[in-house]
């Protein structure tokens, strides 16, 4: 018997890794808001989904026919992880798949693309080059080379993210308290204090749980070096929406880039406080949480989850 599965965000998957669940089951593709989803899903046999869908324990529980959550993703802020136990879900995700992920570096090309946008301006100088104006001395950046690259979190992302920034000719400083071992190059910090107080560029690389949630608020960004730039492609609400924004708006944050914002899932139809902002000033620049989205990782990503692990749910 084929079971069913809903999978709320079909942009968000490979062609390849469609096919492969067609394969055994019956599959719902179809774009839903968060509300549709949560009256909808209870009667699926299993979901396959981003980090676009929040799974919280209202689809979970209470005659919810849910058995599994596929999501290849490594961080599972987006599901309520501690429900889908109690309740026996299976989760399959990337998570903690060390070797594998090696391979996939969407989001490490991702978060330098992001740094270097924002130093050289490349977005507001094309913008100005379609509407007509070619003038290179309005778009004077700012080199990266022999600057302090401060990296929060330096795990596969943090890593990759340290060692393309050495290799551009930056100083890199890193802050992990779990991890002894560096890459080759990178100093360790022995407090976040330290690096937020020697760093020109700050890059985030940690996962979301309680302990990191706004970890960047008013405080650390007065610890901050004046004019420094923020880049953040590990999750929103690491960063505080309104401290980022009273940063910008004083020039003690001379400009950031994100491709996470806090409550993005809320995004539909709201306009964010960070979208505001950034329709205002230039100093912001922000990405719809593309980090992932590469045709190579998304399709390495999908088939490696379900090649694997697929099988042990329809068995
Ligand atoms: P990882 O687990 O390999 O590395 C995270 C590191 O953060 C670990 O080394 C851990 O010790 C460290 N850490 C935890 N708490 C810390 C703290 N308080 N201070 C300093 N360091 C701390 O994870 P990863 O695969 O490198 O992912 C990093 C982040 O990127 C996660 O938030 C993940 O969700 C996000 N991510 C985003 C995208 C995207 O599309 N934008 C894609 C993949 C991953």
């Amino acid at each position: 018997m084929k079971i069913t599965v809903l999978c709320p965000e079909p942009s968000s998957f490979s062609k390849k890794g469609l096919e492969y669940l067609e394969g055994f089951s019956s599959l719902t593709l179809k774009t839903m808001s968060q509300s549709e989803f949560e009256k909808t899903a209870p009667k699926f046999d299993a979901v396959l989904v981003r980090f676009n869908t929040k799974i919280g324990s209202n689809i979970l529980e209470g005659g919810s026919n849910i058995k599994a959550i596929i999501s290849p993703t490594t961080g599972l802020d987006h599901i309520n992880m501690q429900s889908a136990k109690l309740n026996n879900v299976k989760v399959f995700h990337l998570h903690g798949k060390k070797r594998f992920l090696k391979g996939v570096s969407g989001t490490a090309e991702l978060s330098i693309g992001l740094m270097l946008s924002v130093m050289r301006k490349i977005p507001q100088s094309f913008s100005a080059v379609k509407s007509g104006v070619w003038d290179a001395g309005l778009f004077r950046g700012n080199e990266v080379s022999g600057k302090i690259l401060g990296v929060i979190g330096c795990g596969r992302l943090g890593s990759k993210v340290s060692k393309t920034a050495i290799a551009l000719g930056m100083n890199v400083v890193a802050y992990d308290p779990y991890i002894s071992r560096f890459p080759a190059g990178v100093k360790s910090k022995k407090s976040q204090l330290k690096l937020l107080n020697e760093a020109d560029i700050i890059s985030l690389h940690v996962p979301l749980s309680k302990e990191t949630k706004h970890l960047i608020s008013d405080r650390e960004i007065s610890q901050m070096k004046s004019g420094v730039v923020i880049i953040n492609t590990s999750r929103g609400a690491i960063i505080n929406t309104e401290s980022l924004i009273n940063g910008l708006n004083s020039g003690r944050v001379s400009a950031a880039a994100l491709d996470v914002i806090e409550d993005e899932h809320l995004m539909k139809g709201i306009l964010h406080p960070l979208v505001k902002y950034a329709r205002k000033h230039s100093n912001l620049l922000i990405t719809p949480h593309i980090g992932g989205a590469t045709f190579e990782s998304v399709e390495k990503t999908d088939l490696f989850i379900l090649e694997r692990y697929y099988k042990q749910l329809i068995m």
